[in-house]
């Protein structure tokens, strides 16, 4: 678990250089992935609750063992702990 990234905006596990998010410059933001970071901003300018809640449906289908409460409830005590929340 240590070795592996998230994105610090939505949590997303960046397993890869390709999703890895873009500086200004057009070189890879480390923190970031590609659909919250592009060329050095944020893209969509969402509080950290409407983060959770886009995030909900896309944790559900890649957990399906898990209810969207208990996803809900997971982001809210991860999220605050991400770079862009803190
Ligand atoms: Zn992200």
């Amino acid at each position: 678990m240590d070795n592996i990234k998230y994105c610090q905006s939505c949590a997303m596990p960046l397993q890869g250089e390709e999703l890895y998010g873009t500086n200004e410059d057009g070189s890879k933001n480390q923190d970031y992935c590609l659909y919250c970071y592009e060329k050095g901003v944020f893209k969509g300018n969402m509080t950290m609750g409407e983060m959770i809640e886009f995030c909900i449906p896309h944790m559900v289908k890649a957990n399906p063992n898990i209810s969207e409460q208990e996803a809900r409830e997971c982001m809210y005590r991860f999220f605050p702990k991400l770079k862009r929340w803190r």
